[in-house]
């Protein structure tokens, strides 16, 4: 049925770079016979999902929605990839994504964006938009998608779906392509809170293959999802989180699921993280500098694209010419940017002081943390803008992330739940709850409630 549904409408959306069609079918075939073998399976099997473009599943194309990486056929697969097929999950194939996770429209993919299923003319966010305009084109029933710096939160929150950043460490990001290595993680994506904690629960828990995979249980997401109760629930609202301001519109759902909050016995202060002013300056340091590091690797030599290797030039002319054709113009503002951060006369006075900012946005969640359970702001300051608008202006693009990227600074667990449509667009707004590192399941109780 989803593959017929994707046939109909993914022409117009384009939220997949690769079906998998005849991988999807045989999958289900293996699920029911596992289970007619009399295997116990888990509470997804046989549900499909769409998986981001930046998780390694062995044999299957997987681009990062690069150029760089068209053909490329991964030999093995993620962590996370492995233990969705464990646990019976069907996958339907690779949805688009900005070039390598670098982006908030999925304009930045190289295989052209993907549009927002609400309305055709707009973004359906990123860097996780094809994940989540499969979502909300019922495409698929659930999807995963990564998040550096709001990759899966705030799509989910411009198409009107759920999407929850793990506590960092909470899921393996083993196979799964880097971006930032000390921002990214894995999430779920989904259309109810349930799904999506199902979801968790099936792709989380320790990895010895990921360093900084943490060893401690899955916290109690399903449990929380299924209850969704917030009374005595101390909730902060962020006052530093505005920037600029927000929409009216969603200014106003915000302040109505505040009071839907409260009804249900949750009590609402106002907190102050003075240090979150300085996350984006900080942030849009510290990932070009781990960018232009872990894209080192695309040289020509080991995946993927080669360009001018015709005998007659050296290596270097081989990697320069190879990069310059296989990357876009984001990818590359952000390796000059991250080379020119690290190096030597510069690295203290721009990575530095990037990383003290970093420690004092993690010190302002905890003094926060002290006072109430969680956090809350909406999701992103405005609705989905159109396609195009914010194309020439990449600080105006680098805005959409400015009330989800302090979580990624801080590892704790985030996650954005839709509470209405705008009413000047009629489009989704989303509100998003931030906890505590490996709290992640005090995130579903909020996004329950709101449900
Ligand atoms: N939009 C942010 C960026 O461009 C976040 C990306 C992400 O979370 N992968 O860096």
């Amino acid at each position: 049925a989803f593959l017929g549904q994707i046939e109909r409408h993914d022409g117009r959306v384009h939220a997949f770079l690769h079906v998998d069609a005849e991988g999807a079918l045989a999958q289900a075939a293996a699920v029911d016979a596992r289970l007619d073998a009399g295997e116990v399976l888990g509470p997804l099997a046989g549900v499909p999902l769409a998986m981001k473009d930046l998780f390694t599943q062995e044999g299957v194309p997987t681009t990062a929605g690069s150029r760089i990486l068209e053909g490329w056929r991964p030999p093995y697969s993620a962590t996370v990839t492995r233990r969705l097929l464990d646990a019976g999950i069907v996958i339907l194939g690779k949805t688009n994504m900005d070039e390598f996770a670098m982006g908030s429209s999925t304009e930045n993919s190289a295989y052209g964006p993907t549009h927002n299923p609400w309305d055709l003319e707009r973004i359906p966010g990123g860097s996780g938009g094809g994940s989540s305009a499969s979502l909300a084109a019922f495409e698929a029933p659930l999807a995963i998608g990564t998040d550096t710096g709001g990759s899966i939160r705030q799509p989910a929150s411009v198409t009107g779906t759920v999407g929850v950043k793990p506590t960092y460490g909470g899921t393996s990001r083993y196979g799964v392509i880097a971006m930032a290595s000390s921002l990214d993680q894995p999430g779920p994506c989904a259309r109810t809170v349930l799904d999506a904690a199902l979801l968790h629960e099936a792709m989380a828990g320790y990895d010895p293959m990921d360093s900084t995979s943490i060893d401690a249980p899955v916290p109690p997401v399903v449990e929380a999802a299924r209850s969704g109760d917030v009374s005595g629930l101390r909730i902060g609202v962020v006052k530093e989180l505005g920037g600029e301001g927000y929409a009216p519109g969603v200014e106003q759902r915000f302040t109505e699921a505040l009071d839907l909050l409260r009804d249900a016995g949750a009590e609402i202060v106002e907190v102050s993280c003075p240090h979150f002013d300085y996350a984006l300056g900080a942030y849009y340091l510290i990932m070009p500098s781990e960018v232009s590091s872990n894209l080192a690797r695309y040289d020509g030599m080991r995946y993927g694209l080669r360009v001018g290797d015709d005998g007659s030039r050296s290596t270097e002319e081989v990697m320069a010419l190879t990069r310059d054709a296989g990357f876009g113009e984001e990818v590359k503002r952000r390796v000059i940017i991250g080379t020119y951060a690290l190096s030597s006369g510069y690295y203290d006075a721009y990575y530095g002081s990037a990383q003290k900012v970093r420690r004092l946005i993690t010190d302002d969640f905890d003094a926060a943390f002290a006072q109430v359970d969680v956090l809350v702001s909406p999701s992103t300051p405005t609705t989905a803008f159109k396609l195009g608008e914010r194309m020439d202006d990449p600080l105006a693009m680098y805005k959409s992330d400015l009330c989800t990227i302090p979580s990624n600074m801080a590892g704790n667990a985030a996650g954005s739940f839709p509470v209405g449509l705008a009413p000047e667009d009629g489009l989704p707004v989303g509100l998003q709850v931030m906890a505590p590192p490996l709290a992640d399941d005090r995130v579903y109780r909020v996004g329950a409630a709101l449900e």
